[in-house]
């Protein structure tokens, strides 16, 4: 049985060791945190990695609320611009729930697996790539501890140890912060939830439902150089009035890396999740990239004959249709930051386009399905 060790145990590394114990793999996940906290806030999952969650046996639909759409908003009016269906065209449906929530059913699938092994307080502190097997150190309250094994998932975040003992470049910041908090709303017995988008000259506000009793997500991305509300405080009523009850969670230095897969040595390392490819959350894609390429990993190693060619195969699928996302990405952050008045025209653009025209939109990232993205690049 091959046997792999993954550094990390966020959203990526958890989905993939599950996705590599399903193909037979034995998985020993290693993690610098000594506690797995509550970190983080809300995470929006559309039907792209819900896919993945599902035929990973993952209860995700057992937390969190389903959403229909997110509606975008004039910030300082609250005029309604435009209704963005979020559902997949054949009507699979999407998520938003606190993280905490998505680590913790992770986390039950994956003590469910008899051969995956998770230890916490072991941050991978050596890594070698130049020997064709895994060479890697980890720290741990007894000293450092060797690893050896087929297989080493670089699952360790924006700020991965493993692309800087690896030689890769650092991240770099964006000219963006995230401003999250927690906010609660009157309850409802809407069945879904609409994600409410406002946008601004360069800022926008984003808050959605997280739970049944009400608790919300609300962030707001601010220029870098001034990391504080400024006039989204003075926005829309509805907006303002959430903010001022809202309970501060922090300001997150957003930083972007660019995308790297794998090791460039002979040794069989992968990268997966904000570690080969950090992403601006302006498509709320960083997680469900991260699913995605765990299950990609996963399937092009099951010929695992050869390592170095289904390392290669992993990043000829990932690094297309990250690099698309990647675009739509820096195409949301222009268009969501205008100043008046090309805000205006943005405006008027969209409110000419139908919902159906508007979902159509992203509909190549809605609708993939892992088994289909395979078999199209046949694997
Ligand atoms: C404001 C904001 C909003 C977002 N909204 C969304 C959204 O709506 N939808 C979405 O899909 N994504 C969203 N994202 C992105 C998403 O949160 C991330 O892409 C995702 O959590 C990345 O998961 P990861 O497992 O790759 O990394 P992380 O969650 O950072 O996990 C890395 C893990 O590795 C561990 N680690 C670090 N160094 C080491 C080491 N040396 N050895 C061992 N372990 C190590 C860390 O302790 C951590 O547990 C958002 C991000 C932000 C900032």
């Amino acid at each position: 049985m091959p046997d792999a060790v993954i550094a990390g145990a966020g959203i990526a590394g958890l989905t993939a060791a599950l996705a590599l114990a399903q193909r037979g793999w034995t998985v020993r996940i290693r993690e610098r945190a000594a506690r797995l906290e509550a970190v983080g806030a809300g995470i929006q999952l559309s039907p792209n990695a819900l896919d993945v969650l599902h035929r990973l046996g993952v209860a995700v639909d057992t937390v969190g609320v389903a959403a229909d759409s997110v509606v975008l908003r004039d910030g300082p009016t609250g005029r309604r611009i435009a209704t963005v269906p979020v559902s997949s065209t054949d009507g699979r449906g999407y998520r938003v729930l606190h993280r905490a929530d998505l680590q913790r059913v992770l986390l039950v699938a994956v003590h469910r697996v008899p051969q995956i092994e998770l230890h916490l307080g072991q941050p991978l502190v050596a890594l070698d790539a130049t020997a064709p097997g895994i060479q890697a150190e980890f720290g741990g309250p007894s000293g450092d501890l060797r690893d050896e094994a087929d297989l080493l998932v670089a699952a360790d975040g924006v700020r991965s140890d493993a692309a800087r003992l690896l030689g890769f470049p650092s991240p770099q910041p964006s000219g963006a912060t995230a401003l999250r908090f927690a906010a609660t709303a009157a309850p409802t017995d809407q069945p879904a939830a609409a994600i409410e988008a406002w946008l601004g000259a360069r800022r926008h506000a984003v808050r959605y439902r997280i739970d049944a009793a009400g608790a919300e997500n609300l962030v707001v991305i601010v220029p870098a150089g001034e990391p504080t509300l400024g006039a989204v405080s003075r926005w829309d009523a509805r907006l303002a009035g959430s903010l001022a009850q809202a309970r501060p969670l922090g300001a997150w230095p957003l930083l972007t890396v660019m995308p790297r897969w794998r090791a460039e040595g002979p040794a069989p390392i992968a990268f997966v999740g904000d570690a080969a490819h950090a992403m601006l959350p302006y498509a709320a894609q960083g997680a469900a990239m991260a699913i995605e390429d765990a299950f990609v990993l996963s399937a092009c190693l099951d010929d695992a004959a050869d390592r170095g060619s289904a390392l290669r195969r992993y990043e000829a699928l990932r690094a297309p249709r990250v690099g698309k996302v990647l675009a739509r990405v820096a195409f949301h952050r222009r268009v969501y930051h205008l100043p008046r008045p090309l805000s205006l025209a943005r405006d008027l653009a969209l409110a000419l386009r139908s919902p159906a025209s508007l979902r159509r939109d992203l509909a190549w990232l809605y609708d993939w399905r892992a088994d289909e993205a395979l078999a199209i690049s046949g694997n």
